[in-house]
């Protein structure tokens, strides 16, 4: 079967809310192969993170996956400078965000459905991530810099959000 396109900005489906994956879907093979395939997704892309929107669907569904082979390339200082870290892959479903304290950082972050483009954003620095997993069952993840900046990111796609929204008007009157 062939992969789903990546959406690209300027698609209505990046601005909407996302519905929640239904409790009926949860635990369902439809949900494990829509997951699947928005793996191969953003391994094919390559990318560190995917929600369901940025393939057309509108559902609180979200993949995340930093390989350490996606790091191959960059020395330790490089991996330092962008907070890069390995997480193993992620399936999130319905997921809800708590921010600790007021910890920020602004690190350079790109966005799949919108090639080409790197920004700086400054993001919390701490968040916790209360969602389900494919089979329903909730639970809770607490990640730091790149892994929070990956669920504020794809949360945000969640909820119509692009990370130029966090980007001061002034700096995107300046990349148009
Ligand atoms: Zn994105």
């Amino acid at each position: 079967m062939a992969l789903p396109n990546i959406v690209q900005a300027g698609h209505p489906v990046l601005r909407a809310d996302a519905a929640p994956v239904p409790a009926d879907m949860l635990g369902t093979k439809r949900l494990r192969d829509l997951a699947a395939t928005m793996t191969e997704v953003m391994r094919k892309a390559p990318g560190v993170g995917l929600a369901a929107p940025q393939i057309g669907l509108g559902l609180a569904l979200i993949v995340l996956e930093d390989a350490e082979s996606l790091m191959s390339r960059l020395g330790p200082d490089e991996r330092a400078a962008r907070g890069r870290v390995a997480f193993p892959l992620q399936v999130i479903a319905n997921p809800a965000l708590t921010t600790h304290g007021a910890g920020r950082a602004t690190f350079f972050e790109g966005c799949l459905s919108v090639p080409d483009f790197r920004e700086s954003v400054p993001r919390a620095q701490k968040v916790t991530v209360r969602a389900q997993d494919v089979n329903g069952k909730w639970y809770e993840m607490t990640g730091e810099d790149l892994l929070a900046r990956a669920f504020l990111h794809e949360t945000d796609h969640l909820n119509g959000k692009l990370y130029m929204s966090h980007v001061s008007a002034l700096k995107r009157a300046l990349m148009k």
